[in-house]
């Protein structure tokens, strides 16, 4: 299995970073995840133009990359490494040097990792939809830079999965925020309503193809705060991401969403994304 480290393709076993990477430090770097269907890269400009924003947002240096170069090699490892459904994780720290808080000396160069994983949609989920718990977002207030600083996000994973659970829904003074790793909505009477895209959440890639299918369909897209008792009380509820798509939420802690059955909207939205999976990759 191939993985590209600082601008080369070698084997997984060959691949190591220093001990004082500052990734490894302080989490000092972003990432993204893009998604491989049939051998094509999917929505990759998109996640590219993310890993930028979030570059620059953090005073990460990009300047030797570029979007289409970074397309280039997310292929060649899927290709490399024979994949044909799966992923690509990319990663970029702030480089290698002596641990202190300030950044490092400009001269540092950013390390650049990738890997990719090879596995099939989840079409029993999609079908069947997930539960998910709630838990009080802990977070930093820039959680729309999609940095390496996982903990908030790994604790309430953790917590989800302790009780049987696919997701963890975060929720700020009963303010919906998103979940552990995905944007989350509630459709209440034919509307679908989600957190705006601000600091507080990420701007999912999944969300904004959610977002234009939406629309196509002519189904109102609110974007919205709601709370802990709009979610509790919607209709459906769904949350997404690269990897888990469109995925129905029909039980949250112990309350079944609707009648507890995958609905009508969140189908429509499914189809448009088999769809729009089709026609753009
Ligand atoms: N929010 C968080 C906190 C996430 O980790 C993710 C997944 N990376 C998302 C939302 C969904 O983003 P995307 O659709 O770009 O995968």
């Amino acid at each position: 299995t191939y993985i590209f480290i600082n601008d080369e393709f070698v084997d997984e076993s060959k691949g190591q970073v220093s001990f004082s990477d500052r990734g490894y430090n302080f989490g000092d770097g972003i990432y993204e995840y893009i998604r491989i269907y049939d051998g094509e890269v999917f929505t990759a400009h998109e996640h590219y133009e993310r890993l930028f924003r979030s570059a620059k947002e953090i005073g990460l240096n990009l300047e030797d990359y570029s979007v289409e170069g970074l397309i280039d090699v997310t292929k060649e490892l899927a290709a490399k490494n024979n994949v044909v459904n799966g992923g690509i994780y990319i990663q970029v720290t702030r480089g290698v040097a002596p641990r202190n808080h300030p950044f490092p000396d400009a001269s540092t160069k950013p390390v650049f990792t990738a890997f990719s994983k090879s596995y099939d949609r989840p079409y029993e989920e999609l079908e069947n939809g997930v539960k998910a718990i709630t838990v009080d977002d802990i977070r930093w207030l820039r959680c729309d830079i999609k940095s390496l600083n996982l903990l908030g996000n790994v604790l309430a994973k953790e917590k989800a999965t302790q009780n049987d659970a696919a997701e963890a829904i975060m929720h700020r003074d009963q303010t919906v925020t998103e979940g552990s790793s995905s944007n989350v909505y509630a459709i209440k009477n034919g509307k679908i309503y989600t957190h705006p895209a601000n600091n507080l959440i990420l701007n999912g890639i999944t969300r904004r193809v959610i977002k234009k299918i939406a629309q196509d369909l002519e189904i109102p897209f609110i974007e919205e705060a709601f709370n802990l008792d709009f979610l509790n009380n919607a209709d459906e509820v769904i949350v997404s991401s690269t990897s888990v798509e469109v995925m129905p939420v029909v039980q949250v802690n112990d309350r079944k969403i609707g009648d507890g059955k995958v609905g009508q909207i969140t189908k429509q939205l499914q189809k448009s994304f088999d769809n729009y999976i089709e026609s753009n990759s």
